[in-house]
């Protein structure tokens, strides 16, 4: 917006224009005509400017800023961006999980904690959240699981019987649950919460040697949180509240900022860690690996086109640079193929050449054509070729994020280690984490949702449920739903 001399409209091919208001007509009274290319333009771009939204993540925002390392982690990682001193320019997207483009902010949910950072050797994408955990662990369940959080079939209505069904038949979840319905299932805003990788990654070291990792970035204003009441009534009052309230502070020069730590586990100790450490349900606890601070993030610069920079930028975690690798989580290896299948779909072949998606780093590769292609291609098209194409440099660039693996192909849950089982970690949480206020405000918060269109045979699955992570939690919340 500007208050400047305003440049003369022109179509999209760049040619001015006779009117802003008028389309082309036989006399002031008379029919149009098809030769008035400019309005056929205008209509025909307005039919096309809705893209499928996400599913899931439909509804967010973000913005640009850069993430700084100030420590040396050199001797875990050789990944250029967290090289101490060297800083990288950002885009980030905060979301909501289950509702749709214009859905409230507010709404009880998961949050999307996305980042992509521009590296010297390539993007490097986080497609973390702002909780440590997951509801499930096999990606088998993920497709039943987002549906069972959005619309039925029939009349298109979200239905918390739907959602507690899926949940209390899917014991694994229980942890994300107790975390969800907790204070931290409605952030105060996007500012005021912690993203966390949840996934166990691998970093690398110049040396060849593997550490497992978690990244934790902590959020610098505080985490804080609104209660149901509050998010109920800004739902209606403001549904993007969340959005709006990153943009104001973002312009008025109150930058957010995050201070990444890292959980690091020597490669050999996975093996015999007493929980699995790539079980997406589980956290480490902080006194069996502590936070090492690495550096800082901070967003200081709003869109200026939420479309192209936003709702086309496209993250996925199989963008992975020299230094960090993947790990055996279930739910990651397959998010490598789903984000980048799901960009296809969306934005098409191309989408790495929507700018927002653009790398810094230099692109040599050997993809081709396809529609919307805006970058040229150059001959030779094939690889090897005696004729100076790009070749891969396994000396500099080893495929070293590795692990050994081996065994029947079988269709099974994950080996279950001394302490794996799925009440204990929320039972942690209610019990030693949560003060008195907060679990009055947990069991509140699940005995409202639970009142809200839950059947009978689910309810006393879910009372079950909760007793299984603490028995007081679940008594008290059952009484609060059979009490009055
Ligand atoms: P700690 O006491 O060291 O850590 C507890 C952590 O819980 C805090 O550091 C904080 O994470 C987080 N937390 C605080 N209040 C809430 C809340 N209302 N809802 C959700 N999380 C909250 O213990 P442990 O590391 O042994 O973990 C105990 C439990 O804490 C776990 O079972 C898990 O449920 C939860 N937790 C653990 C995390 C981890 O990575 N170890 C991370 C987050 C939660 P933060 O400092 O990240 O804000």
């Amino acid at each position: 917006m500007s208050d400047k001399t305003p440049k003369p409209t022109t179509t999209d091919a760049g040619i001015p224009v006779a009117s802003d208001e008028h389309s082309l007509s036989v006399g002031p009274d008379g029919p149009l005509l098809l030769q008035d290319h400019y309005l056929i333009e205008q209509m025909a771009n307005f039919n096309r400017e809705r893209i499928p939204e996400r599913q899931p993540h439909a509804k967010g925002g973000g913005a640009f800023g850069s993430f700084k390392t100030t420590a040396d982690v050199s001797q875990y990682t050789k990944a250029a961006l967290f090289q101490p001193g060297v800083e990288t320019d950002v885009v980030m997207r905060f979301s909501t999980v289950a509702g749709e483009r214009g859905s409230p902010d507010t709404w009880r949910d998961p949050r999307g904690f996305s980042i992509k950072f521009y590296t010297s050797e390539g993007n490097y994408d986080m497609v973390g959240n702002n909780t440590p955990v997951f509801f499930i662990r096999d990606p088998m369940k993920f497709q039943h699981f987002i549906r069972s959080q959005k619309r039925r079939a029939d009349n298109n209505l979200r239905d918390h019987d739907m959602q507690w069904d899926f949940w209390t038949l899917s014991p694994e979840s229980a942890h994300q649950v107790t975390w969800l319905m907790g204070d931290r299932g409605i952030p105060k805003s996007w500012r005021h919460m912690n993203g966390y990788s949840s996934h166990t990654y691998m970093w690398v070291n110049a040396s060849s040697e593997r550490f497992w990792v978690k990244y934790h970035f902590k959020t610098d204003q505080g985490v804080d949180h609104l209660t149901q009441d509050e998010a109920d009534r800004l739902a209606g009052a403001d549904a993007d509240y969340h959005q709006r309230d990153l943009f104001n502070a973002i312009q008025e020069s109150q930058f957010p900022s995050w201070t990444l730590h890292m959980q690091i586990m020597p490669f050999e100790e996975a093996a015999s860690y007493r929980y699995n450490p790539f079980d997406l349900t589980k956290v480490w606890p902080h006194s069996d690996y502590p936070l090492i601070e690495v550096g800082k993030l901070t967003l200081d610069r709003n869109l200026s086109d939420y479309h192209s920079e936003n709702e086309q930028a496209a993250f996925e975690p199989n963008n992975l640079v020299p230094g960090i690798g993947l790990s055996p989580d279930k739910m990651l290896l397959a998010r490598g193929f789903s984000y980048s299948d799901a960009h296809r779909a969306r934005l098409g072949v191309n989408y790495k050449q929507i700018p927002v998606n653009q790398p810094v780093a230099p692109v040599h590769s050997y993809s081709k054509d396809g529609a919307m292609r805006m970058q040229k291609v150059s001959d030779p098209v094939y690889a090897p070729n005696s004729y100076g194409g790009p070749q891969a440099d396994p000396q500099r660039y080893p495929e070293d994020a590795v692990w050994a693996s081996s065994g029947e192909m079988v269709r099974s849950a994950y080996t279950l280690r001394e302490d794996d089982d799925d009440w204990s970690q929320p039972g942690t949480l209610v019990r030693e984490v949560m003060d008195d206020a907060a679990r009055d405000r947990l069991v509140s918060n699940v005995v409202g949702h639970l009142k809200a269109g839950v059947s009978e045979k689910v309810l006393h699955r879910a009372f079950d449920y909760w007793r299984n992570i603490d028995k007081d939690v679940g008594d008290r919340i059952a009484q609060g739903v059979n009490g009055d």
